[in-house]
């Protein structure tokens, strides 16, 4: 199964860049996430926290926006980085902003900066999920002329 691949070594290598780029002088936590988007190109982001602590933001929502600044809107896989002995998976807000543009086979990549660890695909770490297709406008079955 395509989704149970490992991490190719390119996302695991950006990851680790993006690692060093985390902004968390609070919990001293840094996360990376590097997503792959549908035209095959890598898009790499990391925690950004802040003063005001709600305001600071995760690391896979920096990878969105960088895959959305260049024109991509589809996520092909996502890889998530951080450290400490539990898996460090995306949290719900993040698997939320995931699914806005991945499907449920999309694979999630949990690793360290050592290595890979385990692979989720999104529809295991948010099933039954409300996407995009839950506020698709509905057609009409009859046209009225
Ligand atoms: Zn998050």
């Amino acid at each position: 199964m395509a989704a149970r691949k490992k991490p190719d070594p390119e996302m695991l290598a950006q990851a680790r860049i993006a690692l060093m780029c985390a902004y968390a002088p609070y919990s001293r936590f840094p996360v990376a996430a590097v997503i792959r988007g549908a035209n095959g190109k890598l898009y790499a982001g990391c925690n950004v926290e802040n003063a005001a602590y709600p305001q600071g933001w995760c690391a896979e929502t920096s990878a969105i926006a960088a895959m959305i600044m260049d024109g991509e809107r589809r996520i092909r896989a996502v890889l998530v980085m951080g450290e400490g002995s539990e898996l460090v998976t995306p949290c719900g807000g993040c698997r939320q902003r995931l699914r806005e543009f991945a499907t449920d086979s999309v694979p999630i990549h949990v690793c360290s900066s050592k290595g890979w660890r385990k692979t989720f695909t999104l529809g295991e770490l948010l099933p039954a999920s409300f996407g995009p297709k839950n506020l698709a406008p509905k057609t009409k079955k009859t046209r009225k002329t």
